[in-house]
């Protein structure tokens, strides 16, 4: 029996959320039920994996488990990033697939991204929520401006497009000085991640059923079947799907694999479009991974900006109300050398969110028991990662030996990560030097 030791905790109040009209939760599972399939948590992975598996099978009795609300944990709270490329495009970046792994992870990518488009082209959605507009990587300095050169070149070798800005191309797009050059890329989806993931939620309907406020207390083997506990009520299920990323270590699984790092982002109060020149809405990540990501959201109310940076690793899974506010700090630093003419606009919201990263940056994918697979292990471009190991969970549980499969099935097991005390002092010390390396970024 796998019984959870811990449910998740989402720290802050994420501005993505506080946008939208208020919505109601499904409802929470009272009783037993049984299902084909039983998809453990409602983020990028879980239901990506419940769209595939009823597009493959309309008939299918699939029934999710989220243990809070949709759109509170890390899916409904990142910077809404849906990437097609990976941050470098060099082969140790992405784990071990055969063949040219670039290629393959890009494909991978553009997998998720069709499945997310199919949804935005179902729902009508506009840009405010989904936007194939592509993205900056922006530099702030002299090292940045090395890096995006850089990342050119090995854009060149893969073949993919994209175009390369001066100071005062970008500035026109940002309207800030701030930034030295950008390299723009097309094929980045922007969403507002709130929105999309409840809009994912929402399409769901018979034999498809999602349980919100309901966690997976633990679930073992009865007969032929898998048997969930809830807090009022159970669920009987042919087959599992694991998708609720680094939790997956509260039920024993994957223990001394994953490392549990939480990232960081605030956002200002809505400011009149016009103390800021350029286009009103765009999104631009850094030039070094370790760097701010920073977004304009246009709004009916006025305009935002969303500023994402800070790593801290935290093997307990949670973070304190001083880590926000610490990061805070480190945000309105970063607002303000990019944006002075915004001086004296307050942040409004401030959270940290979860991801849970492999030590050789692989997914923790595949069948780990009889019937039970696993998703786990967002690593970087979680928004794409997680959708595509949902998608290749969904056809791996129905038998499918797709290409997608394959891909996932090729990586390397999760590497085992060093002994504590090491292993904390180690991340630590990595995350510090990684930031520090991105300097100003
Ligand atoms: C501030 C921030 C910015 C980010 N920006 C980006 C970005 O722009 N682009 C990008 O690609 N990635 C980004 N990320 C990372 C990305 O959000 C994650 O990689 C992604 O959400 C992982 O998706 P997932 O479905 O695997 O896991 P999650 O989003 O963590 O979803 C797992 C779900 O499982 C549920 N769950 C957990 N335990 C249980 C249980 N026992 N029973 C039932 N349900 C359970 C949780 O409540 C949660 O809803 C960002 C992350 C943060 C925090």
């Amino acid at each position: 029996m796998y019984v959870a030791s811990k449910l998740p905790q989402h720290l802050g109040q994420s501005g993505w959320v506080s946008m939208l009209p208020p919505r109601t939760p499904c409802p929470t599972l009272d009783g037993t039920v049984n299902a084909d399939i039983a998809v453990i948590g409602g983020g990028f992975a879980g239901l990506s994996a419940a769209r595939r598996l009823s597009q493959l099978d309309p008939g299918l009795k699939v029934v999710i488990l989220e243990a809070g609300e949709i759109a509170e944990g890390a899916t409904g709270r990142n910077s809404g990033f849906i990437i097609d490329l990976p941050h470098e495009v060099s082969s140790e970046d992405y784990g071990g697939a055969e063949g040219n792994e670039r290629q393959h992870d890009i494909k991978v990518h553009r997998i998720a991204i069709a499945l997310a488009q199919e949804l935005a082209d179902e729902k009508r959605w506009g840009k405010d929520v989904f936007d194939p507009c592509g993205k900056y990587n922006v530099a702030l300095g002299q090292q940045g401006d090395e890096h995006v050169a850089s990342y050119a070149k090995q854009l060149d070798k893969v073949n993919e497009p994209y175009r390369m800005l001066d100071a005062n191309e970008i500035a026109a797009v940002t309207g800030t000085q701030s930034f030295t050059s950008a390299i723009f890329t097309p094929g980045t989806v922007i969403i507002q991640p709130a929105a999309y993931i409840r809009g994912l939620a929402d399409s769901f309907h018979d034999p498809v059923k999602l349980y919100e406020n309901t966690p997976a207390l633990s679930f073992e083997r009865q007969g032929t079947s898998w048997v969930i506990r809830t807090p009022n009520g159970y669920v009987r299920a042919g087959k599992i799907i694991l998708a609720n990323n680094g939790q997956a270590q509260s039920f024993g699984l994957f223990r001394g694999q994953l490392l549990h790092v939480y990232t960081y982002a605030s956002m200002t109060e809505a400011f009149d479009p016009k103390r800021l020149g350029g286009q009103r809405s765009w999104a631009a990540t850094p030039a070094f991974p370790m760097g701010t990501t920073v977004r304009r959201v246009e709004g009916d109310q006025g305009d935002r900006v969303l500023i994402r940076s800070r790593y801290t690793y935290n093997p307990r899974m949670q973070v304190s109300k001083s880590a926000i506010a610490r990061a805070g700090r480190v945000h309105d630093r970063k607002f303000e050398t990019r944006f002075p003419m915004l001086k004296g606009v307050p942040m409004e919201y401030r959270w940290a969110g979860a991801m849970a990263l492999t030590w050789n940056g692989v997914p923790a994918f595949g069948e780990i028991e009889h019937g039970v697979f696993a998703a786990i292990a967002c690593n970087g471009v979680g928004a794409t990662k997680a959708t595509a190991s949902g998608i290749a969970a969904a056809e791996a549980a129905l038998g499918q030996d797709s290409w997608l499969v394959q891909v996932f099935r090729g990586f390397a097991a999760p590497r085992r990560l060093p002994p504590q005390p090491f292993l904390t002092i180690g991340a630590a010390a990595n995350l510090s030097m990684k930031e520090w390396a991105a300097g100003v970024e």
